[in-house]
C-alpha cells in the first residue's frame, strides 16, 4: 500500500508546499494565529527546521512502535506551550538543532535505514511546508507511513495539508473545556479547534488498516490525558467520543494516566499533584461502559 505522501502527484505535492508556506508566512498555521512576524510564540526559525531528535521510539501504542520502533523526530518549540508538559525542554525552550532542508532529509534517511514502522512527526505544525519539501526530495526511499503527531488543535487550512499527507494520526483530545485549556495550554479556543478537526476526522473517516503483521499503517488513535482535579472534563472528553464513535467515527483510544507535575505545574496549585486511583477510575470506567476500543494505560505504569 502507496503512503499518503507518495499517492500525491508531484503537481498535488508542490501546491500543498505552497500552501503551508503561505499560512506559515501570515502566521496562520496555529490557533495563535501570531500574524507571521518573529520572534513567533511557538519558536519557529526562520529558516530551516528545528529539531531535538531523530531516535527510534518504543513507547507509542503497539501497532505504530511494533518491535522495530517508530521512527520518531521532535520538532523544537510548540503553540500550545502546556504548563505541564513532561518535554519542556523542547516544547517551551525550543531545545534543538536547526537543519537544512537537506540536512533534514538526510536524517529522515538514516531513520528509515533503522527499519523503523513510520516516521512519526512529534508537534510539527509550525515547520510542516519545510518538512514537506524535504520529503519532496526522499519520497523514493519514504514509503512507510507518516504519523501526525499533534496537540489536536489546528487551524482548518493547514488541518486540510495534514489530512492530505498523513497515514495516521496521533491526535489528541486534551480539553473538551476552554476554562483549563486557557489556564494550561494557552490556547483560547481548543475546543472549538479541535472539534472542527475532529469533525473533518469524521468526514475523511480513516480506516484501521494494519499490515499481515498487525503494524499501523492508516487510522487514527485518539489520545487523552486524565489531569489531577479535572476528572469532569475527562467526563466530557469521553462522552464526546462517545457520541463521534455512534456517528460511525473509525478511531481507537489511547486513555494516559502517566501525569505528573512537570514544569510550571508546581505554579498551579489544582494540578500540582498526581492523579488518584479514584479519579482515574471514573474515566476509565465511562471507557468500558461505553465500549470504546483502545488501549488504557495502568495508573503505576
Ligand atoms: S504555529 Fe507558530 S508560526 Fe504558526 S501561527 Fe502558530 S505561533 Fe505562528
Amino acid at each position: 500500500m502507496k503512503n499518503s505522501l507518495n499517492s500525491l502527484s508531484e503537481q498535488e505535492l508542490s501546491a500543498l508546499i505552497s500552501k503551508a508556506q503561505g499560512l506559515f508566512e501570515s502566521g496562520l498555521c496555529c490557533p495563535l494565529e501570531c500574524g507571521g512576524s518573529f520572534p513567533r510564540p511557538c519558536g519557529a526559525v526562520e529558516s530551516g527546521i528545528k529539531a531535538a531528535s531523530f531516535s527510534v521510539h518504543e513507547g507509542e501504542e503497539p501497532p505504530v512502535s511494533g518491535w522495530n520502533g517508530a521512527g520518531n523526530i521532535f520538532f523544537s518549540g510548540c503553540s500550545a506551550k502546556c504548563v505541564f508538559c513532561q518535554n519542556w525542554p523542547i516544547s517551551h525552550e525550543n531545545n534543538g538543532r536547526v537543519y537544512s532542508i537537506e540536512e533534514f532529509g538526510e536524517n529522515v534517511v538514516k531513520l528509515l535505514k533503522k527499519k523503523v514502522h513510520n516516521i512519526n512527526l512529534v508537534t510539527s505544525d509550525h515547520y510542516l511546508a519545510r518538512i514537506l519539501e524535504s520529503f519532496r526530495n526522499i519520497r523514493n526511499e519514504l514509503t512507510v507511513p507518516v504519523v501526525y503527531n499533534c496537540n489536536g488543535a489546528h487551524t482548518k487550512e493547514l488541518f486540510e495539508i495534514i489530512l492530505e499527507i498523513s497515514d495516521i494520526f496521533l491526535f489528541d483530545v486534551k480539553y473538551a473545556d476552554d476554562v483549563p485549556s486557557i489556564e494550561f495550554s494557552n490556547i483560547k479556543e481548543y475546543v472549538r479547534y479541535n472539534t472542527a478537526c475532529l469533525d473533518r476526522l469524521l468526514e475523511r473517516n480513516i480506516p484501521w488498516v494494519e499490515n499481515d503483521l498487525g503494524i499501523l499503517q492508516k487510522g487514527l488513535i485518539i489520545r487523552h490525558l486524565v489531569l489531577p482535579g479535572y476528572v469532569e472534563n475527562s467526563v466530557k472528553v469521553i462522552e464526546k467520543l462517545k457520541k463521534y464513535k455512534d456517528n460511525g467515527l473509525n478511531f481507537k483510544l489511547s486513555l494516559m494516566s502517566q501525569y505528573f507535575p512537570a514544569y510550571k505545574a508546581h505554579d498551579h496549585p489544582s494540578i500540582n499533584r498526581k492523579l488518584t486511583k479514584e479519579e482515574y477510575s471514573q474515566v476509565t470506567s465511562l471507557v468500558e461502559k461505553y465500549d470504546i476500543d483502545g488501549w488504557i494505560q495502568d495508573l503505576e505504569e
